[in-house]
Formats: C-alpha cells, sequence, structure tokens
C-alpha cells in the first residue's frame, strides 16, 4: 500500500519485530478470544515520520470449552486461539453478509464469516498483524505529527464500546482532519486512554466537531478485536498516511474490497446486497487482460466506505 516513505535520508529503512509471546496465556475464565497484540517501541525520523515499531503477539494454552484438561488442537490452520488463513489474499471465506445487529455491519473493508467454520470460531492472525503494522506505520497516539492533524472533541460522550471491567469510559473521540480525511478516532486503547488517536472509533459513535458530523465504523483499527472476521486496510487510513507523513499510497480500495472479490478460482463477484436499498452504479470495462471495475455507492456505510472505488482483475480471457 505504502508505495515510497519519502524519508530525507535515502538510506532510511523502516523496520518492525514482530514476535509471538513464548508462552501461551490460560484462557480458562473468559473465552477463546481473550488474545491480545500491542505495538510500542515506535521510532521516528527527526522530522517526525515513522521508520519502525515492535509488535508482539499473546496466544492461548487453552479454550474454555476444554478446561480441566490438556487440549490439542489438531485442525489444520488453527492455533493458539487464532485463525491461520493459508490463502490470505483469497477472500471467498469472507464473504458472508451479516444484517443484524448493526455493530457487526459489514462493509467495503470488513467481511464476515459463518459460525462453526475455523474462521468463524478464531480471530483472524492476519487481521490482527495488519492492524499492528498500521500502528507502526504511524497510526498511533505516540506519532506527534498524528496527533498534531487530531483534535480533541470536547463535551461528548466517550466510547461506549470500551467500557472497562467496572463499566467506566476509557478514552475519549478524536476528529482526524487532514487534506483528504474527516475521520473519527478514540484515545481508548486496551481500557486505557492513550492520550492521543490511538484507533478508529466503533461503529454507532458519532462526534461533532468544528460543526463537522463524525462516525465510526467497523473497522481494522477499532479498538476491540470483536469479530471473528477479514478486515482490510480501508482508504481513510491509507490517505491519512499519506496526508500527514507525505508517504506515497496506494488506495486499498483498488487492491481489494468486499464488494468486488476475485476468487482464487477466477471468478469475479461483485456483490452490493449488503448495502440494502443503496443506488448504486457499476461500470465494468475490459482491456489489455483486465477488467476494470468502478463501483460509484449510493448509499454506503457511513464513516467507511468510500464513495467510489476502481480496481482492476486479470481477464481469464
Ligand atoms: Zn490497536
Amino acid at each position: 500500500m505504502v508505495t515510497n516513505f519519502h524519508y530525507l535520508d535515502p538510506a532510511q529503512e523502516f523496520n518492525v519485530s514482530i514476535f509471538m509471546s513464548p508462552t501461551g496465556t490460560d484462557s480458562q475464565i473468559i473465552d477463546n478470544r481473550n488474545l491480545s497484540a500491542k505495538t510500542d517501541s515506535y521510532t521516528f525520523t527527526p522530522d517526525g515520520k515513522p521508520t519502525g515499531a515492535t509488535i508482539n503477539i499473546t496466544w492461548l494454552t487453552w479454550r474454555s470449552t476444554d478446561y480441566g484438561r490438556p487440549f490439542i488442537n489438531t485442525t489444520p490452520n488453527v492455533g493458539g486461539g487464532w485463525y491461520l488463513d493459508p490463502n490470505p489474499h483469497d477472500l471467498t471465506d469472507f464473504e458472508d453478509t451479516f444484517t443484524s445487529p448493526p455493530n457487526k455491519q459489514t462493509n467495503a473493508f470488513v467481511g464476515l464469516t459463518t459460525n462453526g467454520t475455523d474462521h468463524g470460531n478464531y480471530l483472524d492472525l492476519y487481521s490482527t498483524v495488519v492492524h499492528e503494522l498500521c500502528h507502526a506505520l504511524g497510526l498511533n497516539a505516540t506519532s506527534p505529527l498524528f496527533k498534531a492533524a487530531a483534535h480533541l472533541v470536547d463535551g461528548n460522550p466517550a466510547d461506549m464500546q470500551n467500557l472497562d471491567p467496572m463499566g467506566n469510559s476509557t478514552g475519549n473521540y478524536w476528529a482526524v482532519e487532514t487534506a483528504n480525511v474527516h475521520a473519527l478516532f478514540t484515545s481508548s486503547d486496551t481500557f486505557a486512554d492513550a492520550g492521543g488517536p490511538a484507533h478508529f472509533a466503533e461503529p454507532g459513535a458519532v462526534a461533532t466537531y468544528n460543526g463537522r458530523t463524525y462516525l465510526g465504523a467497523n473497522a481494522l483499527m477499532n479498538s476491540r478485536d470483536v469479530l471473528n472476521g477479514r478486515k482490510l486496510i480501508d482508504d481513510t487510513l491509507a490517505l491519512i498516511l499519506h496526508d500527514v507523513y507525505g508517504f506515497d499510497v496506494n488506495l486499498p480500495s483498488s487492491i481489494a474490497n468486499f464488494y468486488d472479490t476475485l476468487d482464487a478460482d477466477g471468478t469475479l463477484r461483485i456483490d452490493l446486497t449488503s448495502l440494502g436499498g443503496s443506488d448504486d452504479l457499476v461500470t465494468l470495462s475490459a482491456s489489455n487482460g483486465f477488467v476494470r471495475v468502478q463501483i460509484n455507492l449510493g448509499d454506503g456505510i457511513p464513516g467507511i466506505d468510500p464513495a467510489q472505488s476502481t480496481n482492476h482483475s486479470p481477464s481469464a480471457m
């Protein structure tokens, strides 16, 4: 997605170290979703561009349903509570449509799964790693440049999706305003207030800043991972990285989105049924061995869907 960091020093590299915890977490009490991943040790250039970070990911030794006896899961592609996608660029497994409850709304960048399948029972490691990589790329409360582009939204109710175990709110909304983006973030991070824009606000979040209304949505950078499904980098995140840090980016919707997907067998699926009565315009054209799909959404998911997306799939002809 990032094609050029435009570092002042051309020799500057972007380095991320990813570690899996050496010991698993005992998941005896809650359920098999008690997993975590965390990014820290951020580094920046003198002019404030991110140059790397360290990512730590946990895994589980037990599943609640099996507590009391050793549990060895021999199912392929699941382990330690994670779903390990053998084919991460084939989105076929994540094309189910959920229409309720509203916080399970799918959109161009969030796809869900069928309960009972491996990827429906376990959290998607791919989505989690990409979430953490986006923190490393600069979408974190530690970055002075990102924080400078965001504004604390005063006088709004706190993020009700991120209450601590005592029912207290744990963060504030931050309006991120850049040349191309007006997005709602929250400072909630692992049931604490990170003091800056750390995560994308949850679905249902509404805040007003400078006369503009900002909306949360299901998204890769939500604070809590409560959905078993695939979350992709969305256009908003890429445009923030472009506007705040001067990175060259390709729009993620042009690379992959759930409204038009290319299955592993070459089938191109265009599916806008999850949008209900939205008047959408789909334009198909073909040239030089590629099919070009342009989608203009009449009534996309607020806060996350792009008004227009365009991508090119190899044609089978
Ligand atoms: Zn996070």
